[in-house]
């Protein structure tokens, strides 16, 4: 288990107004839910792309932390600006924790959402239903204008259906069911309500609102 560094965001950038972050990441599906996570704290996430970083970091970490960090990180280098990474994935239990940090490459550098859906279903054609449990894990990395890094990481909780459902969302949304609907039956802010990823951004948006009190 990694050491996530508790956050203390005592040098955002923001005196009033609205802050910008840069986002590092060229994940279209990441940029939208986050850019709609952070807005009600007046923080406009700008994208990699859009910010004129072309590059794609190698995610050589061992931990969903250490590879938020190499990603924060080479953007920080080439921009001396705030930025943001998310690195994030599935936990299966029966799976001994696959596809975790490999989440994006499960099947291999080319396959597809479905077909690392597939694998998954045909690796646990076998798990009974209380094997099913799962979590998707979300690293937020924030580096301040300083070049201080700052971690949080949450899950959410559920379990792996036998067969996909629903048409919203992303990667394993529709075999992740939480509760009663998997994420891709829920609309985003259903799923930014309680994903992985949105409670480590309020997270960390809540305490920057509270150090900047005043
Ligand atoms: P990375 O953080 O860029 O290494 O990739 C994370 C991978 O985990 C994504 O490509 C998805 O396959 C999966 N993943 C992360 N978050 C979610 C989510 O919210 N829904 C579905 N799949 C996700």
């Amino acid at each position: 288990m990694e050491k996530i560094v508790d956050f203390q965001i005592k040098n955002m950038n923001k005196k009033g107004g609205t802050m910008e972050i840069i986002l590092a990441s060229n994940n279209k599906n990441k940029l939208k839910e986050i850019t709609n996570i952070l807005k009600p704290f007046d923080i406009k996430v700008i994208s990699q792309e859009s910010a004129g970083f072309d590059i794609d970091v190698e995610e050589t970490g061992t931990t969903f932390a250490e590879n938020a960090v190499l990603k924060a990180e080479a953007i920080y280098h080439l921009s001396k600006k705030p930025v943001i990474s998310d690195d994030s994935g599935l936990e299966i239990d029966y799976l001994h924790g696959e596809p975790g940090i490999y989440s994006k490459r499960y099947a291999g550098a080319n396959a597809t959402n479905q077909d690392r859906i597939n694998k998954i279903l045909n690796l646990m054609e076998n798990a009974k239903e209380e094997e099913r449990t799962a979590r998707f894990v979300c690293a937020v990395c924030y580096i301040d204008e300083k070049g201080e890094k700052h971690l949080f990481q949450e899950t959410c909780e559920g379990t792996i259906l036998k067969e996909p459902r629903g048409e919203n969302g992303f990667g394993y949304d529709p075999i992740f069911l939480y509760k009663d609907r998997t994420f891709a039956q829920m609309n985003g802010q259903e799923k930014d309500k309680v994903s992985h990823r949105g409670k480590a951004l309020r997270r960390m948006a809540e305490y920057f609102k509270g150090e900047n009190k005043n």
